[in-house]
């Protein structure tokens, strides 16, 4: 049986690939590209249809952040010309996520710069997501930074669905990426958000100067967590920041490393993220064969494309936009996590997760 075949069969049964057939995705030629894409879209169709959820952020806090992600334009010391604000107070808040919503947004992700929140930002977020409830339902994820103990209950408490907290590459070259937080920071915070009862959102980036190695490791490190929703990022190289002048991806690449990820994590929300315009350009819509989730609009620091130009490319695909009251994840990941969640904080899940 072909690689393909086998990792198509693979992911229809919800068992991962070996390492060297996750590497041997990573190692295919142009020739095999639209092979790839269809093997790892019939993974998705199999678990999500042709259903693409969209995702919408709103930057609660932006800059002045003390810790050295070099790939991250608000960084300690960061030259990139991106907006530095405080704390949105949460009727602004409620009003950015409100375009959102309008736009079709199913989920609002609240993101604010920074190693982690204190108590009091945790209580200004639970205001801010009650601002945005009484807009309308939709799920919430927060993007804080590093969780403390009892922040994530509090959070869950407060009304948000999900936390989100990346990996970002492999712990064999985290060093190479940051100084001041290390890989084991970002699992423990992973686990803290799951133990929370938060549906764990956790991803990668793509195009720091990782090898084939280094991206197979972060994703199967992201199956081990068992995160619900994997962001997949390729690195936006910010003028005044160490990865400046990091153009590595091509589009065909691009492609390769979301089918891997799909393939590692065939029945997750993979969601296409920072980067897309600019590394896939005109091969996005081949990205949504492989994905089930965007970002709408523009997010965090960089301009993204209008949310209408999204949904026409979604429709033309004939793909549609998941409704509020479709389940996101497949009917047996919707009882692993209420199981998860009974045994965390005890907070119901929404009949949506
Ligand atoms: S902690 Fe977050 S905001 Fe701060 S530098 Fe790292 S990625 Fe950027």
């Amino acid at each position: 049986m072909s690689l393909l075949e086998t990792l198509a069969g693979k992911g229809l049964r919800r068992e991962p690939p070996t390492r060297d057939e996750a590497l041997a995705v990573l190692a295919t030629s142009d020739d095999d590209l639209l092979d790839v894409v269809a093997a790892a879209g019939r993974v998705r169709r199999h678990w999500f249809g042709r259903r693409v959820k969209l995702n919408y952020l709103v930057n609660l806090k932006s800059g002045l952040c003390p810790e050295d992600c070099s790939y991250c334009s608000q960084r300690l010391g960061s030259q990139a010309d991106v907006l530095k604000y405080t704390w949105l107070k949460p009727e602004e808040a409620a009003d950015a996520a409100a375009a959102g919503m309008a736009a079709g947004a199913k989920r609002v992700c609240l993101v604010a710069s920074g190693r982690g929140p204190t108590d009091r930002d945790v209580e200004r977020v639970a205001d801010t997501i009650a601002a945005i409830k009484e807009r309308g339902d939709v799920e919430i994820c927060a993007c804080l930074g590093l969780l403390r103990d009892g922040q994530g209950e509090r959070l869950a408490e407060a009304g948000a669905h999900a936390y989100n907290h990346n990996l970002n590459t492999s712990e064999g070259v985290y060093a190479d990426i940051c100084s001041t937080h290390d890989f084991s920071d970002r699992q423990d915070t992973v686990k803290k958000s799951k133990d929370a009862g938060l549906s764990p959102c956790s991803g990668l980036i793509a195009g720091m100067g990782e090898t084939d190695e280094d991206l197979v490791d972060v994703a199967f490190a992201l199956r081990d967590l068992g995160v619900d929703s994997v962001p997949v990022n390729f690195l936006i190289p910010f003028d005044g920041t160490p990865l400046a002048e990091r153009w590595t991806l091509t589009p065909q690449r691009c492609l390769r490393i979301l089918a891997m990820v799909r393939f590692v994590n065939p029945d997750v929300e993979v969601r296409l993220a920072g980067g897309r315009e600019i590394h896939l350009r005109s091969l996005q819509p081949l990205a949504l064969h492989i994905v089930n989730s965007i970002f709408l609009g523009d997010y965090l620091t960089s301009e993204g494309q209008a949310g209408k130009a999204d949904l026409e490319m979604i429709e033309d695909l004939g793909f549609e936009v998941e409704g509020a009251d479709t389940p996101s994840m497949p009917e047996h990941r919707r009882t692993e996590a209420v199981a998860v969640r009974r045994r965390g904080a005890g907070t119901a899940l929404p009949p949506n997760a």
